[in-house]
């Protein structure tokens, strides 16, 4: 049997529909990958390889996601598997629910396969916060992979997946992808179900696809996206296919270049890719003009106060009552919810819960909490000015390339900065893409860099026609390129 892991979504569906292979062909091979690979990118947290075989062995490949392995972030329930997110807290807890979004994937008849590590309670850009292995970078072992989703981008990017599920607070989907060399998409916010995702900052998180092309994204948001009564902040819209503006060209695309968006500081590196990416969308007839973002400045400090206000709400829920690490012989209750927590949390979740709770509290919610809310409103009206003028927006995803693990572990301010292009996204709800748009050679290895499309709410299918006409021009050679090979 020849290696499957290199296949795209559609290439996958087209071979099981002639019977060249099967679903379990695909699992088999996928395990294989990872049996190999995994030891040296650390993606991968668990699989249940039986269960994996046996929703393969029934597979309908007629359905548009039929028989297709999907990698999950350990953040998202998939019934009967472990749901720790990577963190002490929620060791050997066992999901009894499948997420909304897990229920629609097998829906389309894909199969989730495998939970993937990630920073403790999506908290990081590094993955080095996951309380249980480190994963790496698979374009050079020595460095990150992003974060928090770093295992489900290291494993599309590895072939240990073809398409992977993550989650999106303030760049998780996007900045990890553009450190991996590959795609992926944070849909607009209402257009996932959260529910069975667990909560980190709740106005703000929304599932989306990791995958090797904007086309395997769009499969994959086709099958995830919807209305969903379990969450009351998902939007009840008409259907739509999202690969309906694939294949097009950029001809008469205008495309906005927000000049706050490169900053003193980013890698030059970065900086000379994405402008060379700027003028290859240029050279394709895209029509390239200056906007202005004027709030970006403030956007990684009310990032920093709202969710972590949303993030001590939301994670005052593990309390080892029902649930989860349980301290061992509490004198009392007090002490029982201190121990428990205390020994269930890292020190990255610790230090946003005292932040969150700290701008709620008397006396700060209106100096911190309250301000952040009016200037996150300034922020989401940049956008809409700009947006009156073009049709996406084009930056970088990331100011710089994938650094070495434990350089920045110390540095807290240093690692909030990484997220300084993709936070405003989720505060302003709408979308966003990371694609491929070459390599910076460092040493003898190479690094890949990310081009970021953003697009206004609700018009991922525009996005995606604009990504994948820059992916087919400008992406190849990263997306083409096996980094293990
Ligand atoms: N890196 C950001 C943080 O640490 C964003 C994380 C995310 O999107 N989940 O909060």
């Amino acid at each position: 049997m020849a290696d499957l892991t290199a296949l795209s979504i559609s290439e996958l569906q087209a071979g099981f529909r002639k019977g060249d292979f099967t679903p379990v062909d695909a699992v088999k091979g996928l395990e294989a990958r990872i049996a190999a690979a995994d030891p040296q990118i650390g993606a991968y947290l668990s699989r249940d390889l039986e269960s994996a075989l046996a929703a393969a062995a029934k597979a309908d490949t007629s359905l548009p996601l039929g028989g297709v392995p999907i990698g999950i972030k350990d953040a998202i329930n998939v019934l009967g598997e472990p749901c720790t997110c990577a963190s002490k807290i929620l060791a050997g807890f066992k999901s009894p629910y499948d997420a909304t979004a897990i229920s629609k994937l097998r829906a389309a008849g894909a199969i989730p396969f495998g939970r993937l590590n990630m920073d403790e309670f999506a908290m990081g850009s590094s993955t080095e916060n996951s309380a249980f292995q480190k994963t790496r970078n698979p374009w050079d072992t020595s460095r990150i992979p992003g974060g928090s989703s770093g295992g489900s981008a290291a494993s599309v990017a590895a072939r240990e997946a073809f398409a992977t599920l993550g989650s999106d607070t303030g760049g998780s989907i996007r900045q990890p992808a553009s450190l991996c060399g590959v795609v992926g998409l944070k849909p607009s916010y209402g257009r996932v179900s959260r529910y069975g995702l667990v909560a980190f900052a709740s106005s703000l998180d929304q599932i989306g696809p990791i995958a090797r092309s904007t086309r395997d994204c769009a499969l994959v948001l086709n099958a995830i996206a919807g209305r969903d009564p379990r969450d009351s902040t998902s939007l009840d819209l008409p259907p739509e296919d999202f690969t309906s503006q694939l294949g097009r060209d950029l001809k008469g695309a205008r495309l906005g270049v927000p000049r706050e968006y490169f900053v003193d500081g980013m890698d030059k590196r970065v900086r000379e890719r994405v402008e060379a990416a700027i003028k290859l969308c240029e050279g394709l007839g895209a029509e390239i003009v200056d906007v202005s973002l004027p709030h970006t400045e403030y956007a990684v400090g009310v990032y920093y106060i709202i969710a972590t206000a949303e993030a001590s709400a939301n994670l005052a829920r593990f309390d080892g009552v029902r649930y989860g690490h349980r301290a061992k012989n509490p004198r009392d209750l007090l002490d029982h919810y201190m121990r428990t927590r205390e020994e269930g949390f890292g020190s990255e979740v610790k230090r946003r819960i005292i932040l969150g709770t700290y701008v709620l509290s008397s006396g700060y919610y209106d100096a911190y909490y309250l301000r952040a809310q009016k200037v996150r409103t300034l922020v989401r009206r940049d956008f809409t000015e700009a947006f009156e003028k073009v049709d996406a927006i084009v930056c970088p995803t990331s100011p710089d390339l994938a650094f070495k693990i434990g350089e920045r572990v110390d540095d807290p301010l240093r690692m909030y900065l990484a997220d300084i292009f993709t936070i405003a996204t989720n505060l302003a709800g709408i979308c966003g893409i990371s694609v491929p748009c070459g390599f910076v050679e460092e040493g003898d290895k190479r690094l890949p860099v990310g081009l970021q499309f953003l697009g206004k709410a609700l018009d991922e299918s525009r996005l995606l026609g604009i990504a994948d006409a820059f992916e087919k021009a400008g992406a190849g050679e990263v997306l083409g390129t096996d980094p293990l090979a």
